[in-house]
């Protein structure tokens, strides 16, 4: 057997087609332009990409995007400082700060102070707890992003058994619970495997949908794989042989139904969540 794509270029396309004109119309309603703040800090060139990426998305959609670079040498009040300006600037739909900071930056205190209304890669600690709660308000992107993935290509969640590999708290853990979640999308039995989960093989062989987000180059193979079953790469790994996921996938192709190709698969959804969620926060303000 050889797995069909899950093709994610071609659905972030679709997806932005629909939220542009859910932007058109929501400008034409109440005459205001949804925006995004970015906040860049030091010169990370992958970084530097997915931030570009986030706001040529912008433009394409009509979200009006605004970047905030600082040096890598900035402190934990100056971004605090950038980010109460932020929460508070009415223009302001969506704060976005790239991660990974540097090691000076306390990262969770910056996160923590982004307002949640406004939280919309959905880390900030009320956003996950209405998350846990099954009350959803900002969903982090890559795992929602995920999620529509497998919905639009007809992926039946609800009694599968589900193996998300990885446990961060940006992809791996609101991944889980997404698809541990009642109803659309979720119902699934999860679960969760990590650096410490002895036979990682034995697990992930229980998978009917894998998804695996370890960064780290081509670590789940072929016979790690139930036949047929549905594998997702999270994983972006740089080699000298250009970028390739956490998958084998010449070899999983083989033996799984369908699987996201890397890139092209989880990448541009993720993106795509973004500009999502910025449309939320701008209804959330008018409310
Ligand atoms: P983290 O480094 O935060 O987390 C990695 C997780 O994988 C940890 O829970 C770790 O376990 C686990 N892990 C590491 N090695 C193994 C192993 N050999 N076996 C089982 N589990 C392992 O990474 P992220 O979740 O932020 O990202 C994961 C990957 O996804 C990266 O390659 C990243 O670049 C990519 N990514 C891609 C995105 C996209 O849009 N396509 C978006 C976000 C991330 P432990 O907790 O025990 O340390």
């Amino acid at each position: 057997m050889t797995a069909q794509l899950l093709d994610g270029r071609e659905l972030a396309r679709q997806l932005q087609e629909e939220i542009q004109a859910e932007v058109a119309a929501f400008v034409r309603q109440v005459g205001v332009t949804p925006g995004l703040a970015a906040v860049l800090v030091g010169d990370d060139p992958a970084s530097q990409v997915y931030v570009r990426n986030k706001q040529k998305a912008c433009e394409r959609v009509g979200i009006a995007s605004w970047l905030h670079r600082l040096p890598s040498t900035v402190t934990t009040d100056e971004l605090l400082q950038l980010v109460a300006r932020l929460n508070t600037d009415d223009g302001v739909h969506g704060i976005l700060v790239q991660l990974p900071l540097p090691p000076q930056v306390d990262t969770l205190r910056v996160l923590d102070a982004v307002t949640p209304l406004k939280d919309v890669d959905g880390f900030h600690p009320e956003n996950v707890g209405l998350l846990v709660q099954g009350r959803p308000r900002f969903v982090p992107c890559t795992p929602l992003g995920i999620q529509r993935l497998l919905e639009r290509h007809g992926v039946d969640t609800a009694g599968r058994a589900a193996v998300v590999v990885g446990r961060s708290d940006t992809v791996g853990k609101p991944m889980a619970l997404l698809l541990a979640a009642r109803g659309r999308g979720g119902d699934a039995t999860v679960t969760i495997c990590h650096s410490r989960t002895p036979d990682l093989g034995a697990v992930t062989r229980t998978a009917d949908i894998l998804i695996v987000a370890i960064g780290q180059a081509h670590c789940v193979t072929a016979e790690m794989v139930k036949p047929g079953a549905v594998v997702v790469d999270v994983g972006i790994n740089r080699t000298d042989s250009g970028l390739v996921g956490d998958v084998d996938f010449a070899g999983v192709r083989e033996v799984a139904s369908l699987i996201t190709p890397v890139p092209g698969g989880v990448g541009p959804l993720t993106v795509t969540m973004l500009l999502a969620n910025t449309l939320t926060a701008a209804r959330i303000s008018q409310n």
